[in-house]
């Protein structure tokens, strides 16, 4: 079989993880990114494992979403911070905890099943203590309990909650739930990491692609891209769009039909200095989205880092943030003031308003948290949302011509079913043999690399992109 050459353009996780499955499986790929380096797009921080944060989505994409975590947990575990998440009702809200059981209860089962199937899927802690609930009773008890440094079990992942919730504020009961953290620093390592040792990918960083043509009578795609100012061509037989929130200036350059929309968010990042005798789980507090009590959410990291959204037009949200695209381009267009974020920086002034908007919001629930500060600059960026339903929480990819993939992950873990599903294209075409598919969730590289060099390059990746160490480390580095 001819080695085909790939050309992914966009080194976010979506591009960097098919570059890894494609490039093991002995293709011949050109990754071409126009940042210094992966995975600098969007940030994320949760690994989604049930989408219990989103009330609103079905239970099939939470299903899915469970799935999908389960997987790229097993495959990039070196990410994971393995705390749990403390989901709270403020009183305020018009929702009440026990409609959030039915959901809870099919996630339980379902990961039961998964684990029935492979054990090696029982990554979420025993499926049976997937979810527990606390009532206030149960709560004034762990208020009285010293913290525990390192805690392991649901109480004791709950006394910093107990002791620090305005428990006046809240419905109960109150739910822990076993959705874990993910670390967007230790995956753009990783992942550089495994890619530098494929010896077939070329990893092509401040490298613009500008141009594509399609040559119909050799069936590849001719790529103009533009690297230290110099313009250049190549041929490849297949080409993936993995470009993000720009996949449509690819579609415009193929021609192809498309409905997407783009949306610009950001979250905060927050010091609580002298905070922290214990670990803290993630504490999420429920709220209409796009109205002032929206959802908050408190995001902990090593040495009293906390990583805050709020589901507002003040903290997370903006205004004219949510944009779709019109007839005559593929491109959602986002206002300047966005681009200028995203290309240039934010302002100082702009820094401070946010993210001491963001304290507040969480200081209503956690009232010793407004003693907080403004840590670094904020995480942010621009997804897109294939499709016109902006409360998709789970999309993997579409071929919408021969020879072409479109990458539309919504969620991080959705990139190896997005991956899965190339490799089955690449098959179906004849550039890969039906062995591919066997090596399904294996990497040999991802495997080889040490835990020390990890964590000594992902300090540096966050220390280049000017975010203090302490972000790129995990609060529980190992699975309980
Ligand atoms: C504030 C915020 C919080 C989020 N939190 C979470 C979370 O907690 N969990 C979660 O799962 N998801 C979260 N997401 C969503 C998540 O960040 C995205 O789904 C994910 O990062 C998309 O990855 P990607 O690889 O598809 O795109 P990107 O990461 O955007 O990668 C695309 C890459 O393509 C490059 N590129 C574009 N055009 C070109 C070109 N012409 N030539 C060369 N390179 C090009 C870009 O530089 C970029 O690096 C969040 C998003 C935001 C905005």
């Amino acid at each position: 079989m001819k080695q085909a050459s790939v050309a992914i353009i966009g080194g976010g996780v979506s591009g960097a993880t098919t570059a890894l499955f494609l490039g093991e499986r002995g293709l011949k790929v050109t990754l071409f990114e126009k940042e210094p380096g992966l995975v600098s797009g969007p940030p994320f921080c949760h690994l989604h494992a049930g989408g219990n944060l989103y009330r609103d989505i079905s239970d099939e994409q939470c299903i899915t979403l469970l799935r999908q975590s389960i997987d790229f947990l097993r495959f990039y575990p070196f990410t994971i911070d393995y705390r749990p998440t403390v989901i709270a009702l403020p009183l305020t809200d018009s929702g009440i905890p026990e409609a959030l059981l039915p959901r809870l209860k099919l996630l339980r089962s379902e990961y039961e099943k998964l684990v029935g199937e492979d054990a090696g899927n029982q990554v979420l802690g025993k499926s049976g203590d997937y979810y527990k609930l606390y009532s206030r009773e149960a709560l004034e008890a762990l208020k009285q309990r010293p913290s525990v440094a390192q805690p392991a079990k649901h109480d004791e992942w709950m006394i910093p909650a107990a002791k620090n919730i305005d428990l006046d504020k809240v419905q109960f009961p109150l739910i822990l739930v076993q959705e874990y953290g993910l670390n967007l620093f230790r995956l753009s390592a990783g992942v550089t990491l495994a890619l530098e040792r494929v010896a077939n990918v070329n990893l092509k960083t401040e490298t613009v692609v500008s141009n594509i043509q399609e040559n119909c009578y050799s069936g590849t795609w001719n790529i103009t891209y533009v690297q230290k100012d110099q313009a250049r061509q190549e041929n490849f037989d297949y080409l993936v769009n993995a470009a993000g929130f720009r996949s449509g200036k690819i579609d415009d350059l193929i021609g192809v039909e498309c409905k997407r929309m783009v949306e610009f968010k950001a979250a905060y990042v927050s010091r609580w200095e002298n905070c922290c005798d214990t670990r803290w789980p993630e504490i999420i507090f429920h709220g209409e989205r796009g109205t002032p009590r929206g959802m908050g959410q408190f995001t902990p990291y090593p040495d009293g880092y906390f990583q805050l959204h709020g589901m507002t037009k003040e903290i997370t949200l903006y205004e004219d943030g949510l944009v779709a695209n019109s007839i005559v381009s593929c491109q959602p267009h986002l206002k300047q003031n966005f681009i200028e974020k995203i290309e240039r920086s934010w302002s100082p002034e702009e820094t401070g308003q946010r993210t001491q908007n963001a304290i507040r919001h969480l200081s209503r629930f956690i009232p010793a948290f407004s003693r907080a500060k403004v840590g670094s600059k904020p995480l942010f960026g621009a997804q897109q949302i294939p499709g016109n339903d902006p409360a998709l929480r789970v999309a993997e990819v579409s071929f919408p011509q021969k020879r072409y993939a479109r990458c539309e992950i919504v969620k991080v873990s959705s990139a190896l079913d997005m991956a899965d599903a190339i490799v089955k294209d690449l098959m179906a075409l004849g550039y890969l043999d039906a062995s591919a598919h066997e090596h399904k969730r294996l990497t040999k590289t991802l495997e080889s690399l040490k835990e020390t060099e990890i964590t000594a390059y992902a300090k540096t990746v966050a220390l280049k992109r000017d975010y203090p160490a302490s972000l790129s480390g995990r609060t529980v580095p190992q699975m309980p």
